[in-house]
């Protein structure tokens, strides 16, 4: 299959090259061309703008850091003009409903260019295992058709077609606002306390028998406690930038999300304090100052995918 792939960060990067490695004709674009090195290594193609990296393919598939770079790309680059009419565009960033919708009311629609939105989960590691999850909105028809193309870059069991075009968007950022949600919980909870006293190992083993044992406790905070590490592979601009899509999407169809805006705040104080590149995972950094101590725990590193 020809396949255009524009955006090679910490994500992309790995989704192009799995399907390079799958043997499909791959066309790569990024404004940073060095982000490319690796893929024409493996035999894939370099393009200078998203308009040239879009002509003549099957199938576009962006992976960008936001709604408004998505649509610089596909409108004022010119990308979804340069679409075949039948062509397929495949927006795997975590952008909006919204954002795509212009693109399609100004130009796709017309010209008769289908589309599809794919966010995935699943942080950089499952990118580079091509284990991600993949959440798609968009005609079932056309889910079918691209289904062992994103089998290339996800998890089988865990490519869920969930609805409309749009409907990835939405669940994606849901799911993003939980875990940030439950993220913030926990540090909460870590740091009230462990001030109070009680040992951070012996309050953690003590949560993950209880009743608010969560995901995110058992082991997406390993790595913060086996190694201080707070995940840079996904940036807290990025994260707050999700969040913020995440509580204007709720003020858009009427729910006060209250709680979802308060750890927008959270998010963003971690962002001024440790900076744009930090990892996701920063605002437990917060908490630890708070609590007076770093959480650290003799454990392996689990990697949570
Ligand atoms: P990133 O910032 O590492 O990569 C984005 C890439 O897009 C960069 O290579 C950048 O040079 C390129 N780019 C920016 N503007 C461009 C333009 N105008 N034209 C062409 N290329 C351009 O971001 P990422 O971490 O790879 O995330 C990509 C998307 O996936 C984001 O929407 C993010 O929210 C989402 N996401 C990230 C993760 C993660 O763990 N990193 C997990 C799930 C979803």
């Amino acid at each position: 299959m020809k396949i255009g792939f524009i955006g090679l960060g910490n994500m992309g990067r790995h989704m192009a090259r799995h399907l390079i490695l799958a043997g499909h004709d791959v066309t790569v674009h990024d404004v940073r061309p060095e982000a490319a090195l690796d893929h024409l290594g493996l035999g894939a193609r370099w393009v200078d703008s998203p308009a040239t990296c879009a002509d003549g393919v099957d199938v576009l598939i962006t992976m960008l850091p936001t709604p408004g770079v998505v649509e610089d790309v596909l409108l004022r680059g010119g990308a979804a003009e340069a679409l075949s009419p039948g062509a397929l565009w495949i927006d795997m960033s975590t952008s909006t409903p919204a954002a795509a919708q212009r693109i399609a009311e100004e130009v796709l629609d017309a010209r008769g260019v289908r589309r599809l939105d794919a966010p995935v989960s699943g942080m950089a590691r499952g990118a580079e295992a091509g284990l991600l999850q993949i959440f798609v909105g968009g005609d079932a028809g056309d889910f079918r058709e691209v289904l062992p193309l994103l089998e290339v870059l996800g998890d089988p069991a865990k490519i869920l077609h969930v609805g409309a075009v749009g409907h990835g968007y939405t669940v994606k950022l849901m799911i993003n606002l939980l875990w940030f949600g439950h993220l913030v919980a926990a540090a909460e909870v870590l740091a009230v306390g462990v001030k109070a006293g009680v040992d951070l190992g012996v309050l953690r083993s003590a949560l993950l028998a209880g009743p608010a044992a969560s995901h995110f406790l058992e082991h997406d905070v390993l790595s913060v406690l086996a190694d201080g590490d707070y995940d840079d592979s996904f940036a807290m601009v990025l994260a707050c930038k999700d969040l913020g899509l995440a509580v204007d999407l709720a003020r858009d169809v009427g729910v006060p999300a209250e709680l979802a805006a308060l750890v927008e705040r959270i998010f963003r104080r971690a962002k001024a304090a440790y900076g744009d590149r930090a990892g996701e995972m920063s605002p437990v950094r917060l908490y630890e100052k708070w609590a007076g101590q770093d959480f650290r725990l003799p454990l392996p590193t689990v990697p949570a995918v």
